[in-house]
């Protein structure tokens, strides 16, 4: 159901290239999340058909990319892997496999799409409140691996080459759903708008007589931390990985969702790393990319990375660290209170 949050009436409304604009909110689940529309239009009738097209988009591309459903495209080639088959793929799923495999491959494996069979008994641990056993996790092993997934680019085909694999696009899929649900609203002429589902957030233009989109940047869930900064995006995104939003706590110790491709184990170093990109797809992997990478090569992974700026907030031991990239500090913000 899509479910109009209202409006600002005459009073608020904006003059705009001689167009009055008024600000409309739509939210809805896809994806198993709600996600959030702040447009601009010039009248409530456009907005909404607007809105209802860019959550069309996102249900769509939800039916190619997740691993939840059994038919999507994505479950589709998992089930072909270790067969020998080389399997043609659509233009939207390429759009997503191609960039994952390039940042497994800068990463050495610490983003891998490929890790279902790890995530899935991280999702059972949490179900079971137990731990994956040794055993588990090295008969999982065996169906992990960038280098069991190969792209042809110039045929656009996927091969898995181990059996059993499993590809899980959990940490990359919502950055690429909100860029494509904000270029469907820039292509119906209403580029003022922001999106965001979880942790993403891609921001088109700033709203009307304004620097940009005022967006909070979580703070981390322990004390002592920093408070939250505000960041004002236009034409960029952020995104926002971190055991605060996915967990499990088993014999007092705190798993995250994502899990470290190389061991298995889910991530227990506290922390919340924050990315700002031109394109939330680059936000949200390299996100998870640098939760998993830790301080030292996360941070030089965003260094490395055009246009992107990287904040990390996290407590691995009883010290609470926190550390930037070199491009944060250029980040517009809002002065704290
Ligand atoms: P995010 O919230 O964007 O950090 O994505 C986390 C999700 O990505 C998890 O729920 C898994 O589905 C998946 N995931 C977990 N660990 C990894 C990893 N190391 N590389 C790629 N995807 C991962
Ligand atoms: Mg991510």
């Amino acid at each position: 159901m899509l479910l109009c949050l209202g409006w600002l009436g005459d009073g608020a409304s904006v003059q705009a290239a001689a167009e009055p604009l008024q600000r409309f909110v739509f939210e809805k689940a896809e994806m198993g999340l709600p996600f959030r529309i702040t447009l601009y239009a010039p009248d409530e009738a456009q907005a909404k058909a607007s809105a209802e097209a860019a959550f069309a988009r996102i249900s769509a591309l939800n039916a190619i990319l997740s691993d939840y459903d059994s038919d999507s495209e994505l479950s589709r080639l998992s089930r072909t892997s270790g067969t020998g088959a080389t399997v043609p793929v659509s233009r939207d799923l390429w759009s997503v496999l191609a960039p994952a495999q390039a940042l497994a491959e800068r990463t050495d494996g610490a983003f891998d799409v490929t890790v279902g069979p790890f995530v899935h008994l991280w999702r059972r641990a949490r179900r079971k409140q137990e731990l994956p056993s040794a055993q588990m996790i090295a008969e999982a092993r065996a169906r992990v691996g960038y280098r069991h997934f190969r792209l042809n680019e110039s045929a656009r085909t996927a091969e898995l080459l181990a059996p059993e694999m499993r590809l899980d696009l959990g940490a990359i899929a919502k950055g690429f759903a909100v860029d494509e649900a904000l270029a469907v609203l820039r292509d119906r002429g209403l580029p003022h708008a922001l999106i965001g589902g979880g942790g993403d957030m891609a921001a088109g233009e700033a709203p009307p007589g304004e620097e940009g989109w005022r967006v909070e940047v979580a703070a981390l869930d322990l004390a002592g931390a920093p408070p939250a900064q505000v960041v004002l995006l236009k034409n960029s995104a952020i995104a926002t990985s971190g055991d605060v939003f996915q967990r499990v706590e088993i014999g007092g110790k705190r798993y995250s969702h994502i899990v470290d491709p190389r061991t298995g184990q889910g991530l227990t170093d506290h922390g919340l790393v924050s990315v700002v990109a031109e394109k939330c797809i680059t936000a949200d992997s390299l996100a998870t990319a640098i939760s998993v990478l830790g301080q030292l090569a996360g941070l030089e992974l965003a260094d490395t990375t055009p246009g992107v700026a990287a904040h990390i907030v996290r407590k691995p031991g009883d010290q609470l660290e926190t550390a930037s990239s070199g491009r944060w500090e250029a980040v517009p913000k809002l002065p704290l209170p």
